[in-house]
């Protein structure tokens, strides 16, 4: 059995002890290990600052973005092998394409972006100002990147897409990466960064990988370092209260858990081109990824008048479904990614029978491995439903909640979930629209309004754009990632500079 390795200070290093095993999803077999127990995490720290953070700082954005160019490229050219890895974490053909795609789509377009910022190596933000009466006094904001590592800690179900998302936006910026998958998971990430290896294209101390359990890392950040977290409220809560972050004030941004919900507008008639939009995104976030997407939608707010018929139209897509090996051409669903989650999206299951009404769940889901039973559930408590706007069970699960129909009261139960990624408002009604998404607006990331106007040209509320901030408030953690330039800002210190106009024109321009 292969033990996997990190990839600390430029060379591939194996940690002692057994480590953590990695599972074949569709068998439940172990197939791998990891472990970062004896690794030194600290001089992977130091290597990056004093490494990778000099290097990427001399560099241009073009330049910087002529790497990330080709670690999209490297990606596209390994796509079939890297397919074949993430099948250890029970995905389909099509779901890994999504994974694997969308991390060299992102890394692409922070290439393409950087052609936008030029041949400098730090940013101004926005004009120079007059502070004073005098003409010659003036402040200039810039932007330079901090001088620090960017420790990326991921969850398991993107293994390619989350580090590369992080990882284009950190290195665009000048900063260097040290980044831990999900262990579940990691074997897809390991590939992927060999990849990078053998290509020769990531600059010295610009990216390392630690493979494992996160061991003594963040003990080893200081003041100059910031961490991007992407998981469960509970871990995201310990690494936010972490000593060494709590003591450097190091920067932390946090994507974590939430209640995605779906509204269905009382104007819209069963059968009409809003209508598909809405049950086939509700059936693509429900299956896809088998519900393992930290956007997949878990609440479908629908008036109680068209309730019957959204679980009908539901029930039929959902009946095509072919839930199996994920090597199987043909398969829609395969396992969950690792027995922990299995364990833990059938006890949600459990918990949710308990509080609302099944009204559809799969047959026919094969024995063994980390199988889960796709389940839809239905509630006519509305906000009385409590489990459901408490807790996100991460599978191929959702609840349907009736509600009468206004849109304030809506609102209210959406925002009971404590604060979202992104939320979506089905409705060619513009007023009814318009008060839905301005209130749910300051509880959301994102906002996606589906109408006849774009049926067909949307690619869903699951999908996340690298052009669009990915994040929310309250519940999924108060972070934001992505969103073009604005992602940069993460990393990199903004800094007045107030003096002579002549004098700063010279060094800025
Ligand atoms: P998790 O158990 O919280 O793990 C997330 C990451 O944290 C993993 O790399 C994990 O490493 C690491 N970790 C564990 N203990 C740690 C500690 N004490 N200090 C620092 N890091 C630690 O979450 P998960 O099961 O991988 O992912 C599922 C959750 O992620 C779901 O709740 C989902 O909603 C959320 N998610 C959110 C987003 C978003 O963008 N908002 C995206 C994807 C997923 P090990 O794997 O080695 O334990």
């Amino acid at each position: 059995m292969s033990q996997l390795h990190s990839y600390l200070q430029d060379q591939w290093v194996t940690g002692t002890g057994a480590g953590r095993a990695l599972v074949d999803a569709t068998t439940g077999d172990t197939v791998a290990t990891a472990s970062t127990e004896g690794l030194d995490l600290k001089m992977a720290m130091e290597h990056g600052r004093n490494v990778g953070g000099p290097v990427l700082r001399a560099m241009t954005f073009a330049e910087r973005g002529a790497v990330l160019k080709r670690m999209s490229e490297v990606i596209h050219e390994n796509r079939e092998a890297l397919i074949v890895a993430s099948r250890q974490g029970g995905t389909t053909r099509g779901d890994a394409k999504f994974d694997i795609d969308g991390a060299s789509a992102t890394l692409s377009y922070y290439a393409y972006l950087s052609r936008s910022l030029g041949d400098r190596t730090f940013l101004l933000d926005g004009k120079a100002e007059n502070v004073l009466r005098s003409a010659r006094f003036v402040a200039q904001h810039i932007f330079v990147p901090r001088h620090g590592v960017a420790v990326h800690i991921n969850a398991f179900n993107f293994p390619a897409w989350g580090m590369a998302e992080k990882a284009a936006v950190s290195l665009l910026a000048g900063v260097p990466v040290v980044t831990k998958p999900g262990t579940a998971t990691c074997l897809l990430t390991v590939k992927v960064v060999e990849c990078w290896v053998n290509a020769v294209i990531l600059p010295e101390g610009a990216l390392q990988l630690v493979t494992g359990s996160i061991g003594d890392l963040l003990d080893h950040v200081g003041p100059q370092d910031c961490v991007a977290f992407t998981g469960g409220s509970k871990t995201a809560k310990v690494v936010r209260g972490h000593h060494a972050v709590v003591a450097n004030n190091c920067r932390v941004n946090i994507e974590a858990d939430s209640l995605n919900a779906s509204i269905l507008g009382p104007d819209v008639e069963v059968g009409s081109d809003t209508w598909w939009m809405f049950i086939n995104q509700l059936s693509t976030d429900l299956t896809q990824k088998c519900g393992q997407k930290c956007t997949a939608v878990r609440r479908i707010f629908v008036p109680e008048s068209l309730a019957d018929a959204v679980v009908e139209a539901l029930i039929e897509k959902l009946n095509d479904v072919v839930i199996g090996n994920p090597g199987d051409k043909g398969t829609n669903i395969g396992p969950v990614s690792s027995p922990s989650q299995q364990r833990s999206v059938v006890a949600g299951i459990a918990s949710l029978s308990a509080a609302a009404d099944l009204v559809w769940q799969a047959e026919n889901v094969p024995e063994g491995g980390c199988f889960v039973r796709p389940s839809l559930f239905r509630s006519d408590k509305g906000a009385h439903t409590e489990y459901v706007h408490e807790h996100e069970v991460f599978g191929p699960v959702a609840t349907i909640l009736t509600w009468a129909g206004n849109a304030s009261e809506v609102v209210s139960m959406v925002a009971q979930g404590g604060g979202g990624l992104v939320c979506s408002v089905y409705s060619d009604k513009r007023k009814w629209s318009s008060e839905v998404i301005l209130g749910l607006a300051p509880w959301h990331g994102r906002i996606h309004w589906g109408s006849k106007k774009v049926h067909d040209q949307s690619p869903g509320p699951g999908t996340v754009l690298p052009n669009l901030v990915h994040g929310g408030p309250g519940k999924a953690g108060g972070g934001e990632e992505l969103g073009g330039v604005r992602g940069l800002q993460f990393y990199w210190q903004r800094t007045a500079i107030q003096g002579d106009c002549g004098l700063l024109d010279k060094i800025l321009d």
